[in-house]
């Protein structure tokens, strides 16, 4: 793959660039296949071939049905669509949803409304120093009230994998629906929602090479869901609005060259990723590595520094032509420390120094090195500076 216009961009897990295979596979259907996938003549049956095709891709991946995947219109979407559609769905049943304080604002802010406007009681379960959530807590928390459960797969800002194949036999023995987020899991994990055994599981395009704008929702066969957009029956009236069938193209093409190139990948990722951490660890005092140390993504490294401000850190790199981030890309310009950090026990002075450089394929042993070859000047040169540090 090309290099990003920035010379070195490790900040793959707010997105990735679009692989050339994918616009490939999508531009037929923005100029020749244009047509409307419910239009029953010829053009519209030709672009509902390549919907249904997509459809079945994703389906193949996952171990589903292509009658149990939606497709939305972003990560967010698919979170959105997910709790509340499950939420309203089960109002005669009960009120109770049970959740972690580090999931996504996509899933952490739709339960908020919940509880504030809804009247639905939300149980934030806590997670360990690494960002694990304990499935006995969530067996503990269930009541004859809960109707949901929604813990995400693989978190954003630490990389930390959470026990869901677990937590999902709780939840199933229960009878309780199971949703996770995999918008981070995508391109790195097993999707196979029948290994996993999920009832719903959202995934983002954007993460894995393929287009921003594009999202999709696992709905196993028997799960009531609520439409939270209302029109026309399309995906079988689960998601109102003509279908978007360059994208779902787009989002399949890339899920499927992910899957298929997840092995070799991973390994070569996790190597390049110790080695930043290492490096990172060994030269750069007051500093340590968030999220757990082996159940982590791939490509996820993330850090604390003492002392210095995650921001400033984001800019000193980028000033030497290294794209990074500092927790979250959603979180960017809030003022809090990040909760996902603050919930791992990291108290808020030091989880304002955070941060988070991720993977992906174009990246080598060299961009490696030139990191650790700027960053402890970087990370010095700040605490020079601050008030917060004492050099010992
Ligand atoms: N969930 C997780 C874990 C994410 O990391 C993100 C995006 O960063 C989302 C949901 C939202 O996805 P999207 O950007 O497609 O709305």
């Amino acid at each position: 793959m090309e290099k990003p216009e920035c010379s070195i961009y490790m900040d793959h897990a707010s997105t990735t660039a679009v692989d050339p295979r994918v616009v490939d596979a999508m531009l037929p259907y923005f100029t020749r296949k244009y047509g409307n996938s419910s239009s029953i003549h010829s053009v519209g049956r030709e672009a509902a071939g390549g919907l249904e095709e997509a459809r079945r891709t994703v389906a193949d991946i996952l171990g589903a049905e292509p009658e149990e995947i939606v497709f939305t219109g972003c990560g967010s979407e698919s979170d959105n669509l997910a709790i509340r559609g499950v939420a309203f769905a089960s109002r005669g049943s009960g009120n109770h949803i049970i959740t972690s304080p580090i999931e996504h604002h996509a899933v952490g802010h739709t339960c908020v409304q919940l509880e504030k406007e809804f009247g639905f009681e939300v149980t934030y379960l806590p997670v360990d120093r690494y960002g694990v959530v304990d499935p006995e807590d969530v067996a503990r928390t269930i009541t004859d009230r809960t109707v949901l459960i929604s813990i995400m797969y693989a978190n954003n800002e630490v990389g930390t994998i959470e026990p869901v194949a677990e937590i999902a036999r709780i939840a199933r023995s229960r009878g309780i629906p199971f949703h996770t987020d995999a918008v981070q899991a995508g391109g790195a994990l097993d999707l196979d929602v029948r290994r996993l055994g999920v009832d719903l599981l959202s995934l983002s395009a954007h993460k894995f090479y393929g287009p921003k704008g594009v999202g999709v929702l696992y709905v196993r066969q028997g799960t009531s869901l609520m439409p939270v957009q209302t029109g026309g029956g399309h995906e079988r009236n689960r998601r109102a609005g003509t279908e978007n069938v360059p994208y779902a193209v787009g989002l399949a093409t890339a899920l499927r060259l992910a899957q298929k190139h997840r092995t070799e990948k991973n390994q070569r990722l996790a190597a390049l990723r110790d080695r930043l951490v290492e490096g990172v660890l060994s030269t750069i005092p007051d500093t340590e590595l968030t999220g757990h140390p082996t159940e982590r993504l791939p490509n996820n490294a993330s850090f604390v520094f003492e002392g210095v401000e995650g921001e400033s850190i984001v800019l000193g790199l980028d000033l030497a032509g290294v794209a990074a981030s500092s927790g979250s890309a959603c979180t960017t310009g809030e003022e809090r420390a990040s909760q996902v950090l603050t919930s791992m026990g990291i108290p808020p002075e030091i989880a304002h120094g955070s941060l988070r450089l991720t993977l992906g394929s174009e990246n080598s042993e060299e961009d490696v090195d030139y990191v650790l070859s700027v960053l402890p000047g970087i990370i010095e040169r700040l605490r020079r500076m601050s008030p917060l540090y004492q050099v010992a």
